[in-house]
């Protein structure tokens, strides 16, 4: 006894769960009743089309077809014809089929039936509750995000994949009930989707989704009334790759370090002093670069000012820099017979030679108020250090070269050639960085060229040579 009370308590909580049936007005007309075919098939959410020229209403569910004539005993459905006994009304506004023979009709080929109520004034519509409820699709970094929202969680387990043939995804939704019209009228697709395709078996519903690219892998979870479905495919992976190696590499910002500055001189001879030139043969390249290649410069100085390394270091990470040109000027206090320019890069795990240069160019560090900020550069931690580079080394390395190329092109002095030392200043740089030594101070020739304006200029221009064919190399090679 109690268990029969217990299932008729759950079927009253089941009833009254439901929303109540959508329902149709009764017509009697002859005493037969009739009801509208147009409000059947709004209120089913099917669509209708109505053939003026021919006067007939052809009501499209799916695959599924019936079309109605005016005054005629005859449905055709699916291209069958039908014998509904009494004709087909059109008031020339709406089309009014009788109830029942129409009833057995759609019941046959499954559209939403009808039923009539108590009162026999109106036909209930019995639709069934759909639990999948639309699509939506999100463009993530490596493929596509398919969402589809649901009207409750479905469990995990009742949601499948497979992948078929020409690029089809079908998702099976065990006891999912689908409107697929609605589906495909309200669904937007986004590339690399082509295609949208739901369909409604017994006891599950099918979202097939035909994509353009191959499909590498997916994942399915199931929460907050929707299943989430995301998938990789292998070109998307490329070409996000890709991408953003062009944002990595797209040469849009330069960054010009001017040598010391302030109270730190750098190297000194006979009044001429390293921070002068080095500031103004990089304020004479940034200006060419942001001129006359549009590109956009980043000076760590433009004033005679005392700027720390690792502050250069900070300004040029922090300014999203493509390139960082560290311009100096060499000196060789015990060989004035030294002269010629060179170029510093940092090779990864490589420091045996030109330490001499990189701690002459080191010490400066000890006139900033925190010297501790640095690692000791250590081989070890140099290695450390500089594994990150490694990624861009081979950029370094052809700028490096170009300028070298450039100045011995222009000027007679010695090419002393592309060198590796650790310098404060590119160790934490993590974009392409040179550093390049113009000439040494300590020689006379060298110092001639140094302090005259024209000569400053051709170093810049050098350098401007060398950041063009270092653009068009790598901006090519993306
Ligand atoms: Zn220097």
């Amino acid at each position: 006894m109690k268990f029969f009370l217990y299932l008729i308590l759950l079927n009253t909580f089941a009833l009254s769960q439901g929303s109540e049936s959508p329902k149709l007005e009764i017509n009697r007309i002859n005493n037969i009743q009739y009801f509208s075919a147009i409000d059947y098939a709004e209120t089913s959410k099917i669509k209708t089309v109505f053939v003026k020229t021919k006067e007939k209403l052809i009501i499209q569910y799916g695959s599924k077809k019936i079309v109605l004539s005016p005054s005629s005993s005859f449905v055709l459905v699916n291209d069958i014809l039908y014998n509904i006994s009494v004709p087909v009304i059109y008031d020339g506004n709406d089309f009014w089929v009788p109830l029942n023979s129409f009833s057995r009709i759609i019941k046959t080929i499954d559209l939403p039936e009808l039923k009539i109520d108590s009162s026999e004034k109106y036909a209930l519509l019995s639709i069934i509750p759909k639990n999948i409820l639309g699509c939506s699709f999100e463009r993530k970094e490596n493929g596509v995000l398919i969402k589809i929202k649901t009207q409750e969680d479905f469990e995990e387990n009742k949601v499948s994949a497979t992948v078929t043939r020409g690029g089809w995804l079908n998702i099976n939704i065990a006891e999912g009930s689908i409107d697929s019209i609605a589906l495909i009228n309200n669904t937007k697709l986004i590339k690399p989707i082509l295609k949208i395709r739901p369909i409604q078996l017994e006891k599950s519903a099918q979202l097939s989704f035909l994509f353009n690219d191959k499909i590498d892998d997916y994942d399915i979870s199931v929460d907050n009334a929707s299943i989430r479905i995301g998938i990789r495919s292998k070109s998307e992976i490329s070409a996000q790759k890709i991408k953003k190696m062009k944002d990595r590499w797209n040469l849009d910002v330069i960054v010009i370090d001017a040598g010391h500055g302030g109270k730190d001189p750098g190297c000194l001879d006979n009044g001429l002093m390293e921070k002068d030139i080095t500031l103004d043969v990089s304020k004479m390249l940034g200006n060419r670069i942001e001129r006359e290649m549009g590109i956009k410069v980043i000076y760590t100085r433009t004033e005679d000012e005392f700027i720390p390394l690792w502050k250069r270091t900070k300004i040029a990470n922090d300014s999203g820099g493509k390139l960082f040109i560290s311009v100096h000027v060499n000196a060789s206090p015990k060989s004035s017979s030294a002269r010629g320019f060179e170029t510093f890069i940092i090779r990864p795990g490589k420091f045996d030679d030109a330490t001499e240069v990189a701690q002459r160019e080191n010490k400066v560090i000890e006139l900033e108020d925190s010297p501790k900020k640095y690692p000791k550069l250590s081989k070890e931690n140099l290695i450390i250090a500089t594994m990150a580079q490694a990624s861009f080394t081979k950029q370094s390395e052809f700028l490096a070269g170009e300028i070298q190329s450039e100045l011995s092109e222009r000027f007679t002095a010695p090419n002393r050639g592309v060198k590796q030392a650790g310098f404060h200043v590119l160790v934490g740089a993590s974009m392409p960085n040179v550093l390049v030594e113009l000439g040494f101070i300590t020689n006379k020739k060298d110092h001639r060229l140094l302090s005259q304006k024209k000569y400053r200029k051709k170093m810049a221009d050098s350098i401007y040579e060398a950041i063009l064919s270092y653009k068009s190399e790598y901006e090519q090679s993306l």
